[in-house]
């Protein structure tokens, strides 16, 4: 299959123009996303040089401003590619550095030619700063941050950047180690195919990562309990999800419903943001007292739920327990002054190859029901 010029020019033409389209649609409606703009302007960029060089003949080197103008866009569109990936990942970007690496190629391109150095040289020189802020874009894909969030979608970036980097480093090597002309159609031609190849990557993988991204960040939000920040009900499935690992039976531990004693009386009293209040540091605090591995969520209204993976009985009424006491012995700091409050606690065990997770809630609910018959501010065990 030969693919002409002309066909190559269109293709590289009208994927762009869908490119910008794209991009500008996104950056637009999501203008606080920052890395959309760089990504945009790493589009438009790219696509000026491509509309530079389809301009001049492709058999002779074009006159020595107009590279420059090409090669300042070119590593203008690399530049906003990585500075775009850092925005992304929350990373700082160092504007001193990004201008110079703008810069470069193009000042550099005549000041070799000045110093005598040979056109293939000159090139070469260019391509390895390119090839340098390739690098620099693939290391922000593949780099691991402790605690930072890894999207799929990343590695498609990984690829694509890698191998523009691979791609520098060949013409480097094509015009150090050969003598295959600098300026022919099959030159133009090849590295258009390649710019069309990796471009659908490039700008592709960027869709896909804010997608994905936005994706993470809605089902975050629909499992997480605004006021406090648990979990919610959901999001407790989700976790138990975690834990069963596609098993039917419940794993060995025991579950606990905490519920605020009178806290209806405590908004009347109060108002409801004192309430509010009261119920972000109670989560706090019980959340402080608890083990890495158990759960925590808001079951509802001021109801709460810990899943304690593995305790036995006895070490399951110990936790309720301190629980318990954790909040009556100490007061709630409000604007109004300090506030007590108690809670009961419902405790049911979660037995191997028992019932099903709402049967166990159904048991702690129950005997929260008789913690608060028998006077509150205590903790019952359901059978
Ligand atoms: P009991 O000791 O029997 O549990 O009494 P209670 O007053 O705590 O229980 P009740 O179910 O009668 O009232 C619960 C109250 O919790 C009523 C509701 O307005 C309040 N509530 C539920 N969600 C929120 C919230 O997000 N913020 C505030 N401030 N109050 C809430
Ligand atoms: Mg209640
Ligand atoms: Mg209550």
């Amino acid at each position: 299959m030969a693919l002409d010029l002309n066909t190559l020019h269109f293709a590289s033409a009208a994927s762009r123009c869908a490119y910008v389209i794209v991009f500008l649609v996104m950056a637009l409606s999501q203008s606080r996303q920052a890395y959309l703009w760089h990504w945009m302007g790493a589009m438009g960029t790219s696509m000026a040089g491509s509309l530079i060089m389809m301009s001049v003949s492709p058999d002779t080197l074009p006159p020595v401003p107009i590279t420059m103008i090409t090669y300042w866009l070119y590593s203008a569109s690399l530049v906003l590619s990585w500075t775009g990936l850092r925005e992304f990942f929350g990373r700082r970007i160092n504007v001193g550095l990004s201008v110079a690496l703008i810069a470069l190629p193009g000042i550099l391109y005549p000041a070799l030619l000045g110093l005598g150095l040979s056109t293939r040289l000159s090139i070469a020189a260019i391509f390895a700063c390119c090839c340098v802020v390739a690098v620099l874009a693939t290391y922000e894909t593949v780099r691991v941050t402790a605690g930072a969030e890894r999207l799929w979608s990343q590695y498609i970036e990984s690829v694509a950047f890698g191998f523009y980097a691979l791609v520098f480093v060949l013409s480097i090597g094509i015009l150090i180690g050969t003598d295959l002309p600098i300026a022919s159609a099959e030159s133009a031609r090849s590295s258009m195919i390649m710019d069309q190849v990796t471009g659908v990557f490039v700008y592709l993988g960027y869709v896909a990562m804010a997608a994905e991204r936005a994706n993470r960040t809605l089902l975050r939000l629909a499992e997480t309990d605004p006021l406090t920040g648990l979990f919610n009900r959901r999001g407790l499935q989700t976790m138990l999800r975690r834990y069963f690992r596609g098993s039917d039976s419940l794993p060995m531990g025991g579950v606990l419903i905490l519920d605020i004693d009178h806290f209806k009386s405590i908004n009347d009293q109060y108002g409801h943001e004192c309430g509010d209040l009261v119920l972000n540091a109670f989560a706090a605090r019980t959340k402080a007292a608890l083990r890495s591995p158990d759960i925590l969520a808001r079951w509802g209204g001021e109801e709460f739920l810990v899943v304690l993976p593995g305790v036995n009985q006895r070490e399951l009424l110990e936790v309720a327990e301190r629980l318990r006491s954790n909040i009556a012995e100490r007061s709630f700091p409000l604007p109004t002054g300090a506030l007590t409050a108690t809670v009961s606690i419902g405790a049911a065990m979660m037995l191997q190859g028992g019932a099903r997770f709402e049967d166990v809630t159904k048991i702690a609910d129950a005997a929260l029901y008789d913690a608060k018959a028998q006077g509150r501010n205590c903790v019952r065990l359901g059978r």
